[in-house]
């Protein structure tokens, strides 16, 4: 090897390994030494201004000062719920940003709450409604197990909650022997708007998920719970169009919430609400859904078993939800009449929408909540 390839080799490795110590140093300086001391917050060009510690996420340091904004994915970077409009005080889009935010966000400057850390003066806007967004210390009342795997909470409220049938609320799991820290998770009310001084809860245990482990594992009745809210655009349109509901296991919650509505409301639409769950131990909250076939004048419940087990002798519908529904509408002389409201896994929801859509219910009238 010539003497000066020996010498650029020799340059090219000292310059790589002192930007690399470099690197370690920065991020064990952000880790450990950073103070960003206190930073300014600017909220919709100055109607709100904080003054916060430095240092954190944006998610996070606005939740510490009572602002919530929504997130389902407990500030992983997962549900892209976090959204809010940063004008000044932040760099280039991270590489976990890019894959949710589209060509008008970015020119606009959303990003994820989340991710954004807050380091120096922020200028951020952030809708009214959300300002709206308040805590509430719930005791809990009772804990109903529903099946095996579902639990009903009925948590009472300090004060009344100002919510649209439909929302949901996040649920702050605290932390607890095992878990990596407090975390909160969504979840719709299911309770009846009129019973105002509670919301309920259908919870379905996720195996190994830290905020359904605390709900079955820890808590108990007399517990106190904190939850912020409310959140979420899914709820009934105010058109004349028969409805057509699907949910799966725990995503029952929301319909039954717009149930109650109907049923409160005396809305005169004609609805039909396919619950689909695996076997007959699944089922659950069948004598509320022939409660309100008895006080809804023109609605049905079709509950359908996906895998029943032969002890479960079950005469109702079989099969996959979506394809009790696809013979549903196959045998309507026009199913493009029905709007959509779907809940339950994002699995579920998206081939429920290829159901619906392949009947000619057009897109923009199918509303649902993904459980992502
Ligand atoms: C708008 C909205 C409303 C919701 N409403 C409800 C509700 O009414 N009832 C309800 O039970 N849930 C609801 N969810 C889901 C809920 O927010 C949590 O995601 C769920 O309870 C799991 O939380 P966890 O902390 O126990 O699990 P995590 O610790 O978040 O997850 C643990 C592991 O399980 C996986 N996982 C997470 N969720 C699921 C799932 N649903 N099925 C299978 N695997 C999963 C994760 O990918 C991870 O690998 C809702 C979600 C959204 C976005």
């Amino acid at each position: 090897m010539s003497e000066v390839l020996r010498s650029a080799l020799i340059s090219v490795g000292v310059i790589s390994g002192v930007g690399a110590f470099l690197a370690l140093l920065l991020v064990i300086a952000e880790r450990f030494i950073a103070n960003y001391g206190e930073v300014k917050i600017d909220i919709n060009k100055g109607d709100k201004e904080l003054t916060v510690q430095g240092g954190g996420s944006l998610l996070e340091t606005l939740a510490s000062q009572k602002i919530f904004i929504p997130s389902a994915c407990g500030g992983r970077g997962t549900c892209a719920y976090c959204k809010v409009k940063v004008a000044e005080g932040v760099g280039p889009i991270l590489p976990t940003e890019e894959p949710y935010l589209d060509d008008t966000e970015r020119k606009e400057g959303v990003r994820l709450a989340c991710q954004v850390k807050v380091r120096q003066e922020l200028k951020i806007a952030i809708p009214e409604e959300l300002l709206a967004i308040k805590e509430y210390n719930c005791v809990c009342e009772r804990i109903k197990d529903l099946t095996y795997d579902i639990k009903e909470l009925r948590l009472k409220l300090p004060e009344p909650m100002k919510y649209t049938p439909g929302q949901y609320i996040q649920f702050r799991a605290p932390k607890y022997k095992g878990s990596p820290g407090e975390v909160y998770r969504a979840y719709s009310i299911s309770s009846d708007p009129k019973d105002e001084g509670y919301v309920e809860l259908v919870i379905r245990k996720v195996p190994g998920g830290i905020c359904t482990t605390y709900i079955f594992e820890h808590l108990a009745e007399g517990d106190e719970i904190l939850i912020n809210g409310p959140y979420g655009e899914f709820g009934l349109t105010d058109t004349r169009a028969s409805m057509i509901f699907i949910a799966g296991g725990s995503g029952i919650a929301p319909i039954k919430c717009l149930l109650h509505q109907i049923a409160n409301d005396g809305v005169n639409r004609k609805g039909i609400f396919f619950f689909g769950v695996r076997a007959l131990k699944d089922l659950f909250m069948t004598d509320e859904m022939e409660a309100f076939e008895k006080e809804i004048p023109d609605f049905r419940f079709v509950p359908a078993l996906s895998q029943p087990e032969e002890k479960d002798d079950w005469k109702g519908e079989t099969g996959r939800i979506t394809e009790v529904v696809a013979r549903y509408l196959d045998s309507q002389k026009d199913a493009s009449e029905y709007e959509g409201y779907l809940c339950g896994s994002p699995g579920m929801i998206d081939a429920s929408v290829a159901v619906l859509t392949d009947s000619g219910i057009p897109a923009e009238r199918i509303f649902y909540d993904k459980f992502a």
